[in-house]
């Protein structure tokens, strides 16, 4: 058995299966301020969500996060995780309530995901054939929340671009 399928093995005798939410919580050891999961892996202590997130789907390019899409930072489940960048990540915990941004209100920023012009552009780029998988993954966020922002249910103040085959006639 080689060294990572070991490691491997060793998360997998730590987690606790939520059977509810499918969330993979993790027992073993936690670090940081934020208790989050930690383990010995390759001669340093590492968060376990880059671990199970680098030994699944391979190396994490530098500069990138392993986000959660289950927001339970317990959660080593791979199905739950996904890369996002510093400004991601900071976006999407803005959103979630856990980080406060001085000079930023919660409410009213709490829902500005996107930016004016991604909204236009995403849109315009949707219109014009771009697959919704696309924007799911190169934006970062859910299918709820790109779906929405596309067929101006939120951003309302921006322009819409339809889709012959109108996108709220073809949900996909
Ligand atoms: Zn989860």
């Amino acid at each position: 058995m080689s060294y990572d399928e070991k490691a491997m093995r060793r998360m997998k005798a730590l987690l606790k299966v939520n059977e509810e939410t499918g969330c993979h919580e993790w027992q073993g050891a936690v670090g940081g301020k934020n208790d989050y999961p930690s383990m010995h892996y390759r001669q340093r202590t590492r968060r376990a969500t880059r671990v199970m997130y680098a030994l699944t789907y391979g190396e994490i390019p530098k500069g990138m996060f392993v986000c959660h899409s289950c927001d339970n930072p317990q959660c080593v489940n791979p199905d739950h995780l996904f890369l996002g960048n510093q400004k991601r990540n900071m976006r999407d915990a803005v959103i979630k309530g856990r980080v406060k941004v001085p000079g930023l209100k919660g409410e009213d920023h709490g829902n500005a995901v996107f930016t004016n012009e991604e909204v236009i552009r995403y849109r315009k780029e949707y219109q014009a054939g771009r697959k919704l998988a696309s924007i799911i993954a190169e934006s970062g966020f859910t299918r709820s929340t790109v779906q929405r922002m596309l067929a101006g249910r939120t951003y309302s103040n921006l322009p819409t671009y339809p889709r012959g085959d109108s996108y709220m006639n073809n949900r996909r």
